[in-house]
């Protein structure tokens, strides 16, 4: 056995492999060592291996799910080994001593998940395959647990941002590639081909060429045939479901990196929940499959006006009816998870459960597909959706017909098919039902003819059916002529078995046995037909997704007082009373009230610095504008009373170091990497904020840096930009910078106390109040007073020097800064060109050289 064991774990090295004894998964080694720790389960040991004693543990076949699940979450991998024959057919082969053989039938791992008990339903489980192919990389992304595949192609700088969108929940890269993420599974470099790739998306969708499905460019191609070769491995052969695949084109969503994902917690919140996240505050779906496209959504907002007003248009349609909404949202709630259902049923893993959710799914879509046929006020959006809702009539007929209610998770006990489908099955079934009154009438014969009351029929799953007396009667029975032969003795009861009893038994034994094997005929055929409709259903799927989407934004917007935004095509950000829903959410859970703020930029006012006390609602006012541009864009109504969005074409925000300890590189660092990245990529289209950068280093080098950063932003970038900052002497840039202006947030001192307004208002910040918010936080009074005589100490001697900020004002602009150096670049360059070295003599040359050096 050990020998068994070790082979299928030789095919497995990257995974704890589950070796099926009986009813349990046994694990050996270090294997039982890992999954111990991790389940909480006892670790034992069994026979010896080497002369050392085997460590090993096991969990239940019934239960195997849950444990799996753990495996999964804690980052394992797992090798499902089956046995693939029955003892008896292992004895026929080998004698009596034969080893049932066994085979690894599956690979568990988080990205090629399709069970229900193992995905949450309201996110995606991701699985992305890189490949590079020279400048570029190739991404083939799926979602096996729906089939969705999506290609596309990006760069070594933009590979962040990619993955931070699509979220993958597993990555496979080729074996050679030097710059595969650390988390990655490496695969041999030969299976990501792009001719393979190619051949194979050909025939999983019976075409001719992939031309219908869009343009691909091979590093997709090969990243594709990396993927579907991995997902090959993993099913041992037995591909799930996908569907064709979408080319994703580089600009057709806002680009945001990682990091600004992360700091506006767009899908986990800075604790790495979905509590407190952008997606938690906005999710109102009534489906799983919806919360998924919703998250979506959020992750890459679009980038076109027509495509976004379609789906604000559908979004206003259900927010401005609130009947319609209700009705909407109550038939979404009775919506199963179609796409998950039919992924699983492609998949060759479905079950009777399943199909009930397709034919009750695709009854509830031909149901929103009649509501919202009846309305001729439909916006296009909807009207596009309609035909994906219907054209089910005869698979939801078939499937009613043929099932019963709530079909069952299990198919091997039967019981799913429907009377009245199969006139041969309700027969055998009647037999099995006769057969089962016979047994009980012939309980009360025995009685009668025995004479002992307590004579009863029962069955177990040993001996099946038998007759049990106790044991003071049994001598009537046991009577050689009695009719009845002895099976066994318990402790108080004997057990019996009769002719007709045994009869009955067969009888029913084999009409289980018939009806068994004909429901799982009609499985396997009902199967066949959902597989066959498969593109109808998941078009259905998505449709409805979409539906629920657009639903949740309505109610989200009722319930919130959010408003239609505008979104045009010029740089301007003009919102009123905005707010952010997470702050706002929390704060309203504590009893208080949100601030809402005003927002106005254009591109004569296009950077607005803001300065004001620590805890004053900097930070939350910058970050609310971003989120208000996403939601906007990613089609949903926004928290402000009313929003002109400018389309953004990148999304940054950047937070100052300390707010960031928990990294390893260096904080400073970090900030300045992120930092460097905004200056190279922002452009007229975007929108930064910046949360007080620079603070991550002394003071001077800090404030520079800030200063350098906004003037730069200003000058060269020119993009739209919220810059929070505590510098006050930054506030001397308005001077230099025309489209810049002044902003922060108020406080009062009242009383020695500070109060913290919340409230944005025009114009510079008077001063910090740092030790004000020292006490608020409950710094001691005395700590507090020293502070205060150390500070009237520096601002005496800053008033004697001039100040941090002195001698800013003879800086030359960024701009003519760099001009300057420009033109000394460009004498130097025409005093080059013009000169004839030939003509030079070598002491010419030299002095030339002396002079050059000089001017340079
Ligand atoms: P800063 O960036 O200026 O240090 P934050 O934006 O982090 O300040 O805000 C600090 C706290 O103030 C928040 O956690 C929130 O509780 C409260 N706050 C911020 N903005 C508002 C607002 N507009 N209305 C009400 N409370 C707010």
């Amino acid at each position: 056995m050990m020998a068994q064991y070790l082979a299928l774990k030789d095919q497995a090295p990257d995974c704890l492999l589950f070796y099926r004894m009986g009813d349990f998964f046994e694990l050996f080694f270090d294997d039982a060592r890992q999954a111990a720790q991790i389940l909480d389960i006892a670790l034992t040991s069994r026979g010896e291996h080497s002369g050392a004693p085997i460590p090993m543990c096991g969990v239940p076949v019934h239960s195997a799910e849950s444990y799996l699940a753990r495996l999964i979450r804690a980052g394992c991998r797992v090798a499902i080994a089956e046995q693939v024959e029955t003892p008896e057919e292992a004895k026929k082969r080998g004698g009596s001593k034969a080893l049932v053989a066994r085979d690894i039938v599956r690979f568990v791992t988080a990205g090629t998940l399709t069970e229900e008990a193992l995905l949450n339903p309201r996110e995606s489980n991701v699985l992305v395959a890189i490949c590079p192919l020279r400048e570029s990389l190739g991404l083939a992304a799926c979602d096996i647990s729906t089939g969705t595949m999506e290609l596309e192609e990006c760069t070594a700088q933009t590979l962040g941002a990619a993955l931070a969108r699509l979220s993958p929940r597993e990555v496979v890269c080729p074996q050679d590639w030097d710059m595969a993420p650390p988390e990655a599974v490496t695969r041999e470099g030969r299976t990501f081909d792009s001719a393979a790739g190619e051949t194979r998306l050909r025939d999983i969708h019976g075409v001719a060429t992939l031309d219908g499905f869009g343009a691909f460019s091979r590093a997709m191609l090969a990243a594709a045939g990396g993927l579907i070769a991995y997902l090959d491995h993993v099913g041992r052969g037995r591909l799930p479901f996908l569907l064709p695949p979408v080319a994703r084109g580089g600009h057709a969503h806002m680009a945001m990196d990682e990091a600004t994902r992360a700091s506006l917690e767009v899908l986990v919140s800075a604790s790495g929940t979905r509590a407190g996240s952008l997606t938690d505050a906005v999710d109102r779906c009534v489906t799983g499959a919806g919360a998924r496209l919703l998250a979506q959504d959020l992750s890459a907002p679009l980038l076109d006006v027509g495509m976004i007003g379609a789906r604000l248009a559908l979004v206003q349609w259900l927010a401005e009816d609130s009947l319609l909404r209700d009705d909407l949202r109550a038939a979404l709630r009775a919506v199963p998870d179609l796409g998950r259902a039919l992924g699983r049923v492609v998949a060759g893993r479905g079950s009777p459960r399943d199909l009930g959710q397709l034919r009750d799914g695709l009854a509830q879509a031909q149901a929103l597909h009649d509501v919202l046929a009846a309305r001729d006020d439909r916006p296009d959006l909807a009207r596009a959706l309609l035909p994906r809702l219907t054209g089910h009539q005869a698979l939801v007929d078939l499937f009613t017909r043929a099932l019963v209610a709530t079909p069952p998770t299990e198919r091997g006990q039967g019981g799913f098919i429907a009377e009245g489908y199969d006139a041969d099955l309700d027969a055998l079934r009647a037999a099995s039902g006769n057969s089962r009154r016979a047994i009980a009438a012939l309980e009360a014969k025995y009685r009668d003819e025995t004479g002992v009351a307590a004579l009863k029929i029962r069955h177990n799953g040993v001996l099946g059916y038998f007759i049990e007396v106790p044991a003071r009667h049994a001598d009537r029975l046991m009577q050689p002529d009695s009719g009845f032969t002895h099976r066994q003795t318990m402790a108080g009861a004997v057990r019996f078995n009769a002719l007709a009893l045994h009869e009955e038994a067969s009888r029913i034994a084999e009409a289980g046995g018939h009806a068994l094997a004909a429901e799982e005929a009609h499985f396997e055929d009902l199967i066949a037909q959902a597989s066959a409709a498969r593109e109808g259903i998941a078009a259905s799927a998505a449709a409805l997704a979409r539906l629920d989407v657009a639903a949740s934004h309505a109610q989200r917007a009722i319930e919130g007082g959010w408003c239609l935004p505008h979104v045009v095509e010029e740089p301007v950000l003009a919102i009123a009373g905005g707010r952010h829903p997470v702050v706002e959410a929390a704060l309203a859970k504590a009893g208080e009230r949100f601030v809402a703020n005003d927002c106005t930029l254009a591109a004569t006012d296009r950077l607005w610095l803001v300065g004001g006390p620590n805890m004053g609602g900097k930070s939350t006012f910058l970050r609310q504008n971003a989120l208000i541009v996403l939601l906007a864009q990613a089609g949903a109504y926004v928290p402000a009373q009313s929003a002109r969005v400018g389309l953004v074409d990148r999304l940054f925000s950047r937070v100052g170091a300390s707010d960031n300890l928990a990294r390893g590189r260096s904080t400073f660092m970090v900030e300045m990497v992120e930092t460097a990245a905004i200056l190279q990529q922002a452009g007229e289209r975007s929108f930064v904020i910046l949360d007080e950068v620079g603070r991550g280093t002394s003071t001077y080098d800090g404030l520079a840096l800030a200063w350098a950063v906004a003037e730069a932003v200003h000058e060269v970038n020119r993009c739209r930009c919220l810059f929070a900052t505590h510098y006050h002497e930054m506030q001397r840039l308005a001077e230099t910078c025309p489209a810049l202006s002044l902003h922060h947030v108020r406080a009062r001192e009242w009383k020695g106390d500070l109060v913290l307004l919340h409230e944005l208002a025009q114009g510079p910040a008077d001063k910090s109040y740092g030790l004000a918010v020292a006490r608020l936080a409950g710094v001691p009074d005395a700590v507090v007073k020293r502070a205060r005589a150390v500070l009237d100490k520096l601002e005496k001697g800053r008033a004697a020097t001039g100040g941090l900020a002195a001698g800013l004002g003879d800086l030359p602009l960024f701009a003519a800064a760099i001009e300057a150096a420009e033109e000394k670049v460009d004498a130097l360059r025409d005093k080059l060109n013009a000169l004839d070295i030939d003509a030079l003599s070598p002491r010419a040359a030299l002095d030339l050289l002396y002079d050059l050096k000089r001017e340079a």
